[in-house]
């Protein structure tokens, strides 16, 4: 038996957010990064609208990027002191990753990230709150997703928590604070929408309710993602709701090795933090050559090629071409090729390779992926990755 689920409401358009002078509620928490939804307006706009629907409000302010337990255990201890029954996160996919996370801390303050690594074993929430998630970046899809990333910096490595307790209750998917996205951010953050809808439509859990999400937001990030990468509004929008689109995909489907690379290699140099989205952008061309060599995910892969417009007279052409069509979307959004150009020193790349490996291997999303695979294998493909050489194994 499968399960598909999603928010109960998802606000999308212009002036979403005012939905929130609706909100039913006493008080609430509002979750907030580094502070450019203050700079920008959205906190007051927020505030006033919370205001009106007879809210008060609390601030968590200051996620870093990639939040840590730490965080959020002291924004879970915050939130039972102060009794939210709304949890609202706004902002990039930390903020909204820490609030969900803090969310099961709050109603089950004895619980514990061991127990919590466990995919769907989680204890049963909105026993004290509700959650609403307003997203300001154009790729996670956390705002409909089951997912929240936690990393323990002590220990180095990331905890994906899995649990559809913690897919929001609303979503309110408003353009206006994607307007906001600096070109880097707007070409890493729409090549991890990419990679969702991708990675969702070939994993061994799509089916007919994931297939038309994520080849609608693959056709809308074809469309529209180099527009919006140069400033333009409207492709701005598109791509709002496409990264949406392919959140809703993959929080059903799951993902595959593209994301078990990135969570495992993104922060294991000493050169720095290799940001989410593009770690996806460079490993997703040589992930679906690995992939291809299963027949049926090859044609599914070449079901992808044809929907953007591709030509090939068979399924290994048609592959090719969306490798290609993938090279000419990092080149045009200035992402690197290989894990050599993004700058991991050699020496130290090597050196790690096997525990690397062997790391992303165990990452859950593994599980997902269409074709098995070991942890020499993983190496060979992160080897191919990393000097940008063809996989034929
Ligand atoms: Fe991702």
């Amino acid at each position: 038996m499968n399960r598909f689920t999603l928010p109960r409401d998802i606000y999308w358009g212009e002036g979403a957010i005012e939905e929130l002078r609706k909100l039913d509620g006493k008080r609430a928490v509002l979750v907030l990064g580094g502070g450019s939804m203050r700079r920008f307006g959205f906190v007051d706009k927020v505030l006033a609208y919370l205001k009106e629907a007879g809210i008060e409000t609390e601030f968590i302010e200051n996620i870093e990027p990639d939040p840590s337990v730490q965080t959020v255990l002291k924004g879970a201890a915050k939130m039972r002191e102060f009794e939210p029954d709304w949890i609202i996160a706004m902002g990039g996919g930390s903020p909204i990753d820490a609030a969900k996370a803090m969310w099961v801390f709050y109603e089950y303050p004895d619980t514990d990230f061991e127990s919590l690594i466990q995919p769907f074993s989680f204890p049963t929430l909105r026993k004290k709150a509700r959650f609403l998630a307003i997203p300001s970046t154009s790729g996670t899809g956390t705002e409909v997703t089951a997912f929240s990333v936690i990393t323990d910096t002590e220990k180095g490595t990331k905890y994906p928590l899995a649990d559809f307790n913690i897919t929001p209750d609303i979503a309110l998917v408003d353009p206006a604070l994607a307007e906001t996205m600096p070109p880097k951010l707007t070409a890493h953050t729409g090549m991890d929408a990419l990679t969702h809808a991708i990675e969702a439509y070939v994993s061994v859990l799509h089916g007919p309710f994931t297939d038309p999400l994520a080849t609608q937001a693959i056709m809308m990030v074809d469309q529209y993602l180099q527009a919006s990468f140069g400033g333009d509004k409207s492709a701005r929008e598109q791509m709002h709701y496409a990264q949406c689109l392919a959140g809703m995909a993959f929080s059903n489907a799951l993902l595959g090795i593209t994301h078990s690379l990135a969570h495992k290699t993104g922060p294991a140099y000493s050169t720095g933090h290799i940001p989410h989205g593009c770690a996806n952008a460079i490993y997703l061309p040589f992930v679906i050559q690995f992939n291809a060599k299963d027949e049926t995910t090859a044609a599914r892969y070449a079901l992808i090629a044809r929907h953007i417009g591709l030509k090939g007279d068979s399924d290994a052409a048609l592959v090719e071409a969306l490798c290609a069509k993938i090279d000419q979307y990092n080149s045009a959004l200035n992402i690197p090729h290989t894990l050599q150009e993004f700058g991991i020193v050699e020496a130290e790349f090597l050196q790690k390779l096997d525990h690397v490996a062997e790391l992303a291997v165990g990452d859950a999303c593994t599980l997902a992926n269409p074709r098995k695979i070991t942890p020499p294998e993983m190496a060979k493909l992160l080897k191919a990755a990393y000097y940008g050489t063809r996989v034929d194994f």
